[in-house]
């Protein structure tokens, strides 16, 4: 049995919480519930024939009153670096975030996750910014966990 530690990482409410929730459960709800501290839900996948159990850490999002807990980090295989692309700023903060990740956790894995597709008439986010982290080689992945987009694709990349 393969276990590995996911940790979903960005600023309040660009949904990671909804992304695990519509991952793991199948459900989207449009309620804001704020994440305290830490909540894990696991998820068994058959990658390859190979049978996986996803642990997956959705972290409180961080605001300007919560500094995110970097003691949660630790052991983890991978992450999710969340944004909202009607909320510009969150990818900005996600690229932040992910300088301060990487003092952590070192050089693992991680997939940058543009949520709320399904929003485009609210976008903001430009393409430009986009272009710059897909020349990174960097995984970028456009979800929306009101529609499922994207969203086991991104679990399973
Ligand atoms: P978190 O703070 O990052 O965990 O964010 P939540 O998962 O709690 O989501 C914040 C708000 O955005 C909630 O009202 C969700 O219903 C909404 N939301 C999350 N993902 C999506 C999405 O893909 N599309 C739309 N339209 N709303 C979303
Ligand atoms: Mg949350």
């Amino acid at each position: 049995m393969i276990k590995k530690k996911i940790c979903m990482l960005g600023v309040f409410a660009v949904g990671k919480t909804s992304l695990v929730q519509r991952f793991v459960k199948s459900i989207f709800s449009d309620k804001y519930l704020t994440t305290v501290g830490v909540k894990i839900d696991k998820k068994t996948l058959d990658l390859n024939g190979a049978t996986v159990d996803l642990m997956l850490w959705d972290l409180q999002g961080e605001d300007e009153f919560q500094e995110l807990q970097v003691s949660y980090l630790r052991g983890t295989s991978g992450y999710f670096l969340v944004a909202d692309g009607t909320r510009a700023f969150s990818f900005d903060r996600a690229m932040l975030l992910k300088e301060r990740v990487d003092k952590v956790v070192g050089d693992v894995p991680f997939v940058i996750l543009i949520n709320k597709a399904d929003l485009t008439d609210q976008w903001e986010l430009e393409d430009q910014k986009v272009d710059e982290v897909l020349a990174r080689n960097w995984h970028v992945m456009k979800t929306s966990a009101k529609t499922g987009e994207n969203v086991e694709n991104a679990f399973k990349t």
